[in-house]
This record gives structure tokens, sequence and C-alpha cells, in this order.
């Protein structure tokens, strides 16, 4: 309804109403219905007698939205103007997406937003998979409707082209490990099976998956599978590519090929859409972005389309100058030069402590073998772990642990540490079971759950977990488990983190709050940290040091001591072939085109990191 130019939302997040759980307390608080005279929030009996808000009625007093013990409505009041705007919305309470992306011919269009923001609903639009219904889901307009909706954008005639089914589409859906459950086969078979440009064994050969070409779906790893997918829709002869998530579980080398890849597919009458929160990754392949903002699971509006360097620029800064929206308090600022990173141990290092160092060692795993240089960490050091997938940087970190013996050499602690860890797999079993989110988090620290204090508000809030407290490990998607995993690791006081690929799963918001808390952590708690990411955006703002693994995956991986950002990303990237330079504005790295002027100048100034 609208009211005064506004318009008021009230969103149900039915997996989170228990109403055998609760006592009505919606319902019994609400000023509409006690009046007697009209019903706001009634039980719906044909939905398990969950509540229904009427938003006609409802004076959005919020009163609700507080009586609810599982924090299960939304009430929020938008701009009136947006209304006109409204593309979709699940349920008389349901999550409400205004605007589209605009997908553009021979051209590559990236979406980056929270999630629960409306991403997948929006592609899932744009590919046909489903009808918008213009923000009633009392109604089914028609195509005409839809397209007239978007006169005079060039939605119109891409709708007219949907509707006409002149729209070839292929999908590389986001969460990859549901693949083995709903295909069977083995690689090659369902490559070959998408195969209509005839390139599936080019592309199979790229992405290294030529070597499990006979391997059934079923026994590959998450890299694996989402690697497979990416070939199958690369190889569909289609008009429309819509890659979600493609990086998730890759190594750096792996993103960057499949960043190429993406590139070398659009094409005259081709429309190419990727959603990513790799924001390195994300700006290398796009040349337009979107960012979508509101509310997870609540609403979500698309931004106008920005180009690639500013629409990046503009999430990080928090603002979006068009439409005069501010997505943050604080910018996000990369440092532009590494040289003012204070040495440990160094300048300024007088209170620093030493709390671990490793001489040279040689650590083995079944048929693999680990050289590690010798090193040490210092307290308020975050030292960045790269390299490739299955070099070695689990086994390095667990090594660290005094959870591997290692063969040869050994680990010293200059003092009794506690040490909080983050293992890169997450599974239910790992949690004690019957314990909610909330016993979990208040177990680790109390001021965890502490409403106001700085962990409740940087940590919990930012990353959702107040919204699943009364969840319990078991009933929880991968996702949210893994968050739960950063969090429960950061939450604990510790001497010592070691968070192996803290990024997973995390959108671009979640992944800048959880940068700023490693670096915020080891700053005031003294702690220090080891961060294995194949984010390098991620990497580059947390690092003091880096240390980089490289050589031959599954069989050996020889681990670098600690080194300056800039020596081991140079170390890094020209094992890559890749050169980055930094963005002037925010500071962040941006990987150069390759054989574009600065790359090529980069190149031969042995320069791989900025220029
Ligand atoms: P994103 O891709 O940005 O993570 P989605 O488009 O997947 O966001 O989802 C946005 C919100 O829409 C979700 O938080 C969820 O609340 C809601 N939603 C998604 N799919 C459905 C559905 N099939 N039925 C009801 N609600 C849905
Ligand atoms: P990364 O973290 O870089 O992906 P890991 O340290 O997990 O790499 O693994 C390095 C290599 O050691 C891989 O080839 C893996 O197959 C092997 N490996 C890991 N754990 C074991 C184990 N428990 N037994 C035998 N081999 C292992
Ligand atoms: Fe109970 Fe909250 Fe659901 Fe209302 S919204 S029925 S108070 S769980
Ligand atoms: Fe009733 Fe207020 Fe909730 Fe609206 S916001 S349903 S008026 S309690």
């Amino acid at each position: 309804m609208t009211v005064k130019g506004k318009v008021r939302l009230a969103v149900i997040d039915y997996e989170a109403c228990k109403p055998k759980k609760c006592s009505y307390e919606c319902i019994r608080v609400c000023p509409v219905n006690r009046t007697g005279k009209g019903k706001a929030i009634e039980a719906d009996m044909a939905a398990r007698g969950k509540p229904v808000i009427y938003e006609d009625a409802c004076i959005g007093c919020g009163l609700c939205v507080k009586a609810c013990p599982f924090k299960a409505i939304f009430i929020v009041n938008l701009p009136g103007e947006l209304e006109e705007e409204a593309v979709h919305r699940y349920g008389v309470n349901g999550f409400k997406l205004y605007r589209l992306p605009v997908p553009r011919e021979n051209s590559i269009v990236g979406l980056i937003g929270k999630n629960g923001t409306g991403k997948t609903t929006a592609v899932r639009i744009l590919l046909g998979e489903l009808k918008p219904n213009l923000g009633d889901p009392g109604r089914d307009p028609s195509w005409d409707e839809i397209i007239r909706r978007f006169r005079g954008s060039e939605l119109q005639s891409y709708f007219q082209k949907l509707a006409n089914g002149e729209l070839r589409t292929a999908h590389k859906i986001q969460y990859v490990d549901l693949v083995p459950r709903r295909l069977k086969g083995t690689v090659g078979q369902l490559l070959e099976r998408a195969d209509e440009r005839g390139v599936a064994r080019e592309l199979a050969a790229e992405l290294g998956l030529d070597k499990l070409w006979d391997r059934d779906v079923r026994k590959l790893s998450g890299g694996e599978l989402q690697k497979l997918l990416i070939a199958a829709v690369l190889s569909k002869d289609a008009d429309v590519y819509v890659f979600d998530e493609p990086s998730s579980y890759l190594d750096v080398r792996e993103r960057m090929r499949v960043a190429r890849l993406i590139n070398e597919v659009r094409g005259p009458g081709r429309y190419v859409i990727v959603i990513e929160h790799d924001l390195a990754v994300l700006d290398y392949v796009s040349e337009t972005v979107h960012i979508l903002y509101g509310e997870p699971g609540v609403y979500g509006v698309v931004s106008q389309p920005y180009g690639a360097r500013n629409g990046i620029n503009n999430f990080l800064e928090g603002y979006l100058p068009s439409e005069n929206i501010r997505l943050r308090k604080e910018p996000i600022r990369f440092r532009k030069k590494l040289e003012a990173l204070g040495a440990p141990g160094g300048e300024g290092g007088e209170k620093k402590r030493k709390y671990l160092s490793w001489t040279s060692m040689t650590v083995k795993r079944g048929s693999f073998t680990l050289k590690v240089e010798e090193g040490e960490i210092w307290s308020g050091e975050v030292i960045g772990i790269v390299g490739p997938n299955g070099i070695g940087k689990t086994t390095f970190v667990l090594t660290l642990a005094g959870k591997i013996e290692p063969a040869e050499g050994m680990v010293l602690e200059y003092e009794e540490l506690t040490v909080s860890i983050k293992p890169q797999q997450i599974s239910p079993e790992l949690f004690p079971q019957d314990y909610t989110v909330r016993d979990l988090l208040r177990a680790a620290n109390p001021e965890a759950v502490t409403p106001g204090s700085w962990l409740y508000l940087e940590l919990v809030k930012k990353l959702g977990l107040d919204r699943l407290y009364d969840r319990t490990p078991r009933d929880m998607s991968g996702g949210e488990l893994q968050k739960l995993a950063v969090a429960l690791s950061l939450a604990r006081e510790a001497d010592l983190y070691l968070l192996d690929e803290p990024s997973a799963y995390l959108d671009v918001e979640e992944r800048l709050s959880v940068a700023r808390i490693i670096r915020r952590l080891t700053e005031t708690r003294e702690a220090a940290a080891f961060v294995v990411e194949h984010d390098l955006l991620f990497i580059d703002y947390i690092s003091d040091k880096l240390v980089t693994i490289l050589g031959n995956p599954g069989i050996e991986g020889h681990a670098h001591k600690p080194d300056s950002l800039a020596r081991a990303m140079n170390r890094f990237l020209k094992e890559l072939g890749v050169t980055f330079r930094r963005d002037p504005q925010t500071g962040r790295p941006r990987v150069n085109k390759p054989g574009s002027y600065l790359d090529r100048m980069q190149k031969a100034k042995g320069e791989y990191y900025f220029g």
C-alpha cells in the first residue's frame, strides 16, 4: 500500500516462522486487530497456521516484528515511485524484486550484491525460467503487458524475443554440489551431450578436465564439478549465457581461465550475464555491472548499469551516485602503497611478539610431499597463503597448528598459544548437534550474542547469523554452516587464527566484513592469523605478508617463506602470467587485459603486481 509517497512491504520468512512453537505473539500485539475494527494480520489455515499480513490494513507500527520470537517478520517502507518498477513478488508476503538488469548484445553484464537480494531471481526471469508477475503474486500478466512495462528500454526488445521463443538459453547454476544428484554419467558423456558448438574437447583440455573424461560425476570435487558445468554451458549454442558464481571452489589460475573463456563466448546477438562475488574476476569479465541492494530475503533493487570500473568503485565507496543510495556507512579502502605496511619486528614492531616459527620442513601426506621453507609469524600479523588447489595449503596450515607431524623439521611455539581454526571443509558433524546457533556463538564468546557489542554488530549481524539463532547445524545449508564456522572461529579469543578459505559461500559484502574483522582482531587482540584464500582482493586487503605455495598439484608443493605482499604476489602472478595494477581511486587491484599496453609493459619490467 502507498502511504505519503511510501510503499509498505510486509514480508514473512516462512522458514523461520514456527506457529507451533510460539503463541502467535505477532497477532496478539497488532493494534489494528486489537481495535476490533479491522485485521492487519491473521493466521492462514491454508498455510499450516502461518500468519498473513494485509499490507493495506497494516499501519506499519512494527510491534509484530519485535514480538515474534523467531524474527520472522520484516516491515519496510520504500519510496512510492519504486512500486511502478516492481518486477516480481514470491507470494503475498514474499520477497519482492524491483527493476531488472539490462542484458546487452555482444557484451558481458555483471551483477554484484548481497545474497538474498534477488540476483538469481533476476537472471531466472531473463532466462525465461520464471515469468514475472510485476510485483502482484495474485496476477499472471500477459507477455504483452510485460513487454509494455519495459517500453523504451533494451529490455523491451529482449522480452519480445524471449516471449517469441527466439532466445536459446544456457545457465550455469549456482549450487554445483547439486549436480551429481541430478545428472548421471561420466564427464565425457555429459560434455558430449551438451556440445552443440563442437568445442567441448577443447574446453575440457583448457580446464584440465580431459584427464577426468571417463570419471563418474559422483566422484568429482567441488572445483571439478564447477569446471564441468562451465564447460558444458560454454559448449551450448545459445543466445543468452548466464554464469551464477562461476569462481566458487576454483583457484586463482582457474578463475582467470574461466574468466577468459567466458569472455570468448560473447559475440553478435549473444547476451552474457555473470553473477560473481570475487571482485577481481567480476571486474575482469564485465563491461557493465548492476549492483543489487535492499534487504536480504525482503526486497531487492537492481541499480542502473555502471561501467565495470565505476560500478565496482561505487560499490566499494558504499554510495551509488546516480540513484543517491547509500549502501554502507564507510567506504572500503585498499592500501595504495604496499610500502605503507608496518614491518613486524621492524618499525613500530617493538611491542610485537614472536608467536611461532618453523624450520625448513618436509611434510608427507600419502604420496604427496610438501617442502616448506623456514619462517615465523608475529603478533598482530596476518599472513595470506595462496596457491593452486591440491598444492598443500591445508597441509601447511594443519602442520603449523600441530595437527600434522612433519617428517623433517619442526614448528616452535614461543608461548602457550590458543589456536582457533576454520577448516576448509565444513559439515554438520563438525558441530555439537543439539545446540542452536545462538548457543554455539555464546559458547565461543558471550560478546558475540550481546546486542550492541562490536562482535555482534560486525560479525554476527553482518553475516546474518542473528536470523538463524534458533537453527541447529543439522538443518542448515552448506553456505550457512560456512558462515557459522567463520563466525565461531573469529569470535573465540585466541592468539593464532588459522582460516582455510573463509570467503567460500560469502557474498561480497560479507567477504569485506570478514576481511575487516580479521584485521581488527589481529590488531586489538594482538593475535596473528594465517588465511588461505583464492580471492585476491581479500588477500590484498588483509595480508601483511604472503606465503606462496607452488609446484605440482597432488604430487609436490613448495611453500616459500613469508614474504612481502609485493614480492610474493609478483612471484605468484608471474607463474600465472597475469598482471595486476592498482585502481587510483580505491586502491583495489585490477587485472590487466592480456596483451594490453599495461600488461605488456608490466611484464617487460617484471612487475606483475601493480605498476
Ligand atoms: P540472490 O541470488 O541474490 O542470493 P535470490 O534471487 O536467490 O537472491 O533470492 C532472493 C530471495 O527471494 C531469497 O532470499 C528468498 O527469500 C526469496 N526466494 C527465492 N526463491 C524463492 C521461491 N521459489 N519462493 C519463495 N521465495 C523465494
Ligand atoms: P590444498 O589445500 O592446497 O588444496 P591439501 O593440503 O588439501 O591441498 O592437499 C595436498 C595434497 O595432499 C592433495 O593432493 C591431497 O590429495 C593430498 N592429501 C591431503 N590429505 C591427505 C590424506 N589425509 N592422505 C593422503 N593424501 C592427502
Ligand atoms: Fe509465531 Fe513469529 Fe510466526 Fe507470528 S511470525 S506465528 S510470532 S513465529
Ligand atoms: Fe499489525 Fe503493526 Fe504488524 Fe502491521 S506492523 S501487522 S499493524 S503489528
